[in-house]
Order: C-alpha cells, then structure tokens, then sequence
C-alpha cells in the first residue's frame, strides 16, 4: 500500500484573526501541487476553527485540533468534545502533544480514551509520542515509546490503522536541535516493528521537533518517516510550504 506523505502545523496558542487570515490565505496562494503527493493539514486554537473551515474549505489543505476531551457531552466546564470539532468541519485532531502531556498531566490512559472518542466520532487521530532528555540520555527511548503506545496497540487492528502516530522528542521540540535523520529513523523503526505485530504495519508515522525547509528533505528520504509534525516553521506560510514540497 503506498501512503501518502502528511505534513502538519501545529500553530500552539498562537495566532489572532488577522494573523490567521494572512497565513491562509498565503498557504492557499502559494500551495502549488505540494497537495498532490502530501497531505496538508493545519491544527488551530478552538476558537480559530470556525475561521479554517470558512476559509479552507474547497481548497486541498486540511484542518484540525490540538486536543479534545475524552467525554462526548456532559458537566465539563471548559472541554470541547469529537462532535463538536467535527461541527467545524475537522478532520484531525492532536492528542498526547508532549506539551499536554507534562503541563496538562495527560496520562497515557487518558489519550487512550481520548483516542477512543475521536475514533468513534470519526476524526483522525494523531497520537504523539517521545521521551525526554533525561530519558534519552539514558537509553530509555524505546522502553518510553512502548509504554506510551502499549494501551493503543490493543486496539483492534481496524481501529489503529486509522490513527497516525507522531514521534516527537521532547529535547527536539521548539529547541532548534532536530533529531538527525538517522536518529529518527531508528525509533521510527522500532515503532514500525510494534504496528507490524499489531496488524497495522502501514499506519503513518510522523516526526517532529524542529523540523524546517532545510532539515525536512533529508528526514523525508528515511524508510520509516511518513511525514512531520510541524511547530514554529508552520506559522510562516514559506517555510510550512517549503516542507510540505521537500
Ligand atoms: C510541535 O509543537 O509539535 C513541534 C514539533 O514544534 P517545533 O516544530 O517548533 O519543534
């Protein structure tokens, strides 16, 4: 099966109406076929949903979240559910973000469920992943990895082909100090091996964590690396559409 290549942006909290307006509007000018051979998503605030889908939709680039509660409906003050993005017309939604993770106390049971309900809604989940510093200076990145994804790959083999997981290590994100390509590819290897013995040998693996225009070719060129997940350089629409083409 031939995957196509998926680049996201992950705006974080940043952006405004009038900032949003400008970039779309330029990665829609200047998006040339980057379509043709990529997936292009962007991931947005809550707030700036509604703003992607008016100025997205019928255009190739797509859109999504960063984070969705594990609830459909229900008493929780301040939760956006699966049925609500899917209102605003995403298609994907992060979950686990490193970020969310260490500042939100996201546990791995927690995205579990929170991939659960994404599923069962029909949004795309993407599942990031990785260690820390400490934890790769210590060896620990394979042992890390496996206890982030262990709950997800008992899912039944039909449920997780349908989920994209993004490899990100922590000391790579929004450092400027990227994971060389080989680095990556060797975990992104042994996340392939535990999709293969789960049945879902062809689910896409992303890396991120400083990826950019000049980095994002040489990562692309690895067996395992089906695409990235792209923090600061998705704010500038060049550089978001530099990688998306590399
Ligand atoms: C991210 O936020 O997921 C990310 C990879 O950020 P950056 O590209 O800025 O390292």
């Amino acid at each position: 099966m031939t995957k196509k290549r998926l680049v996201m942006g992950n705006w974080k909290m940043h952006g405004s109406l009038d900032q949003n307006a400008q970039l779309l509007n330029q990665l829609i000018a200047d998006l040339g076929n980057a379509h043709s051979q990529t997936d292009i998503v962007v991931c947005a605030p809550h707030p700036y949903l509604a703003q992607l889908q008016q100025l997205l939709s019928g255009s190739p680039i797509q859109w999504g979240a960063q984070n969705m509660s594990e609830h459909e409906a229900g008493a929780f003050t301040g939760e956006v559910s699966a049925t609500m993005l899917k209102d605003f017309g995403c298609q994907w939604v992060l979950l686990g973000h490193s970020e969310r993770r260490a500042l939100y106390g996201e546990t791995d049971t927690l995205v579990l469920a929170k991939t659960q309900a994404a599923l069962q809604a029909g949004l795309t989940p993407v599942v990031c992943v990785g260690e820390t510093e400490a934890e790769h200076e210590q060896n620990q990145t394979q042992s890390v990895i496996l206890q982030q994804l262990q709950q997800l790959l008992e899912l039944s083999p039909d449920l997780l082909r349908r989920l994209v997981i993004a490899y990100e290590p922590v000391w790579a994100i929004g450092t400027g100090k990227s994971a060389s390509p080989e680095q990556a590819q060797s975990v992104h290897a042994y996340i392939r091996g535990l999709l293969q013995q789960a049945e879902a040998p062809n689910v896409r693996i992303l890396y991120g964590g400083s990826v950019n225009p000049t980095n994002a070719a040489d990562l692309f060129k690895m067996p395992d690396i089906d695409g990235a997940l792209v923090g600061g350089a998705s704010l500038k629409a060049n550089d978001f559409l530099s990688i998306a083409a590399a």
